[in-house]
């Protein structure tokens, strides 16, 4: 898989409001957590688009001047986050296109698994490509379409896309919300009286005080326009495969996802962890800031009680690319420093949600060794992720992954400089985040289980 097809995303659109543009605006600053690197807004009068994208975080890429010239009552957004190499402003969403039927913008949050192929079909046939996004082919089959206007032709195309897709499509007139079949990235709909709000996650819809109407299902699609919401489907009712890492990691622990509280969750998985995995501490410490509820239910359950051990700074932007290691010593940090007050002679056990490449847990457990801690303990609520994500979470190539570098537990630790570490089970996961566990597929645990619940057209 290409790299810059892994891409994590926010997607956030408005229907039926004086202001839509801003309140996407508000309903994007919510989802930043989703994406970092780009930004865009694209707004309708009913007759044409006005649109803006540009590099950078939600606030750096709008000014007031910006929003009072995205015009119209409808308006779609999208924050984007790629891995290295993908840093571009053309593949910055929504993607905006003139078709012969008029105008079509697309946001899309998730990786689209037939994107090669489909690719190639539609070069083979002419079809010239303006970014490196999987997100284009759409806009392309819908161009393409056997089917002349948008309200078929939309929903239509669904049907040959196959992967993780929260979308939102506009045309001047109408806008088209949908998700794939397996229902892997979070979609929800509110309302603000008669305006329709879709977004990636209810902390958005909280962010712009639309009232939460329900979750979009997997494989349905709504077109929304002058005359009302259509609804249909594009994928017969099957098995739900909720990303499970939105629980772990991704999600923004005051939203909630079909129904389940995240930060409940997270502070489950934390005391299920504890249970799982005691260590003989003195301190709870959370690598902040995703894993704070966990640890904090890690202390609920243990008994052992929380500490801040370790404060992020605010206002540490991303970590930047350093050339020594010297120098990326002294970029964490900038970002995290660790209290001697707490951490002083103490056995601490440090909780993390996830080890990917592993490099967050080796740095923060020398940070506390170095502020005097007596002993480290590393516990991970989650299990060991073992092979790549082909749904939009970027995750590294299954060579770099951590897990798959070191034989067992004893030796990760050891390679991260800790006393003892262990990682959530598999069912304590599936526990967690409430399913039946004679049923695995109704959540999606591909990163750590390897079982991905697509095809995955690898060849
Ligand atoms: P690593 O340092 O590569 O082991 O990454 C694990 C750390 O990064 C954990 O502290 C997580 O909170 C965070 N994390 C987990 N998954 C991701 C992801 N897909 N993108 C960015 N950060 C992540
Ligand atoms: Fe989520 Fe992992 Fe499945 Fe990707 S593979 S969708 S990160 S659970």
């Amino acid at each position: 898989m290409d790299s810059e097809m892994q891409e994590k995303c926010g997607v956030f659109g408005v229907f039926n409001h004086p202001k839509a543009a801003d309140l996407t605006y508000y309903g994007l600053h919510a989802l930043q957590h989703r994406g970092q690197e780009s930004a865009g807004i694209v707004a309708s009068n009913g007759e044409s688009f006005r649109h803006h994208r540009g590099m950078g975080l939600v606030t750096q890429v709008f000014s007031r001047e910006i929003l009072d010239g995205l015009t119209g009552n409808m308006a779609i957004g999208h924050v984007r986050y790629s891995t290295s190499g993908a840093s571009l402003l053309q593949n910055a969403q929504p993607l905006v296109f003139k078709y012969s039927e008029g105008d079509l913008a697309v946001a899309h949050n998730g990786n689209l698994v037939n994107a090669n192929i489909e690719r190639k079909v539609l070069q083979q046939q002419g079809a010239i490509f303006q970014t490196t996004t999987d997100t284009e082919i759409i806009a392309h089959l819908i161009a393409r379409s056997s089917k002349k206007y948008f309200n078929q032709a939309g929903p239509e195309v669904l049907k040959r896309i196959d992967g993780s897709f929260a979308l939102l499509i506009m045309t001047e007139k109408q806008m088209l919300v949908a998700l794939d079949r397996h229902g892997l990235r979070p979609l929800s709909l509110g309302k603000i009286g008669d305006s329709i709000v879709a977004a990636s996650e209810t902390c958005a819809l909280n962010a712009v005080d639309a009232k939460f109407w329900r979750d979009v299902e997997p494989g349905e699609w709504l077109l929304i326009d002058d005359k009302g919401i259509q609804t249909g489907r594009f994928a017969e009712k099957g098995e739900v495969s909720l990303c499970s890492f939105e629980f772990v990691y991704f999600a923004r622990p005051d939203s909630v996802i079909h129904g389940r509280s995240v930060l409940a969750i997270r502070k489950e998985l934390g005391q299920i962890l504890a249970k799982e995995h005691p260590a003989p501490a003195d301190v709870v410490v959370a690598v902040p800031e995703s894993s704070v509820p966990a640890a904090m239910g890690y202390a609920q359950q243990s008994g052992i009680p929380y500490e801040m051990g370790i404060i992020k700074n605010p206002y540490a932007g991303r970590s930047f690319i350093e050339p020594t290691q010297e120098l990326r010593d002294l970029a964490v940090r900038l970002k995290l420093s660790a209290v001697r007050e707490i951490l002083e002679d103490k056995r601490v056990v440090l909780i993390d949600d996830s080890i990917v490449r592993g490099t967050t847990s080796k740095r923060i457990v020398q940070l506390i060794r170095q502020a005097g801690a007596k002993e480290v303990h590393v516990r991970i609520s989650s299990p060991m992720v073992k092979n790549p994500c082909f749904y939009g979470v970027d995750m590294p190539t299954k060579d770099e992954l951590f897990a798959n570098k070191h034989e067992h537990e004893r030796k990760m630790g050891e390679v991260i400089g800790a006393d003892s570490l262990a990682f959530l089970s598999t069912e304590g996961l599936l526990e967690a985040v409430d399913v039946d566990l004679a049923d695995t597929s109704s959540r999606c645990i591909a990163c750590f289980s390897g079982a991905y619940p697509t095809k995955l057209y690898l060849k």
